[in-house]
């Protein structure tokens, strides 16, 4: 497909997922968006040995996902932390118990949902990822997506809220509102992060109005 196709292709959010021998991939300067993943099997072991950008270089483990892979409710938030960089699972810090705290306020676990991040690998000191790691990255997010085909999706905070969404709303004003994922149609609300929450902890209150839409739209 000709360069321009592509790139129009994915100003629109289209992801291209081109399948390449191993050789071809270690030579591509620019390995954005090459993902070749069929099943969760296949798309766990492409993030767990990706090294599609930088952030390869730091991390101790890409954290995936976990959770029912057939859940109804699917929880994104931003990038790993140091806790996630160590297990290698997302949210086991101290915003991962919050977090698990909040889900069992509308009877959920984290079993019962699944979890996962925009950005797999974590960004040295908890930076903001750059431009070329959130291309390189994403489509594993969005894959996963796919593969789920969940109910409903929470964003957790500003970050997830602001990719899913393709829009820079404040999250005050995303709040409240039953959204649609815009590439899949998939109904979508967006909440505060649990970290957030522990230094804002007086907006605790409406995260749980927030957790109760989520209750009722499930049910
Ligand atoms: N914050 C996130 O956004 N994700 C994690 O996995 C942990 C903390
Ligand atoms: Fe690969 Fe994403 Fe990790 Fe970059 S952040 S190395 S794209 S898994």
């Amino acid at each position: 497909m000709p360069n321009t196709e592509i790139d129009s292709l994915e100003r629109l959010g289209v992801t291209r997922y081109i399948l390449r021998s191993s050789n071809e991939l270690e030579s591509r300067e620019n390995p954005v968006s090459v993902v070749s993943m069929d099943d969760w099997q296949g798309l766990e072991r492409e993030v767990v040995n990706c090294k599609k950008c930088s952030l390869c270089s730091n991390r101790t483990n890409a954290v995936f996902g976990v959770g029912d892979q057939s859940a109804d409710l699917l929880l994104v938030g931003e990038a790993p932390g140091f806790y996630e960089d160590k297990q290698g699972k997302p949210f086991v810090g101290r915003a991962g118990v919050l977090l698990t705290l909040m889900l069992k306020s509308i009877g959920f676990t984290r079993d019962s949902v699944y979890i996962a991040n925009v950005i797999k690998c974590r960004p040295e000191n908890n930076r903001d990822p750059l431009p070329i790691e959130i291309e390189s990255c994403t489509p594993y997010l969005m894959r996963q997506i796919e593969l789920l085909a969940p109910k409903l999706i929470l964003a957790l905070g500003r970050y997830a809220a602001h990719f899913l969404l393709k829009k820079s709303s404040s999250l005050s004003s995303l709040r409240g509102e039953l959204h649609n994922m815009p590439s899949s149609n998939i109904p979508m609300y967006v909440t505060y992060h649990p970290a957030y929450l522990l230094r804002n902890p007086k907006d605790k209150k409406e995260s749980f109005q927030d957790l109760i839409r989520v209750k009722e739209f499930l049910s």
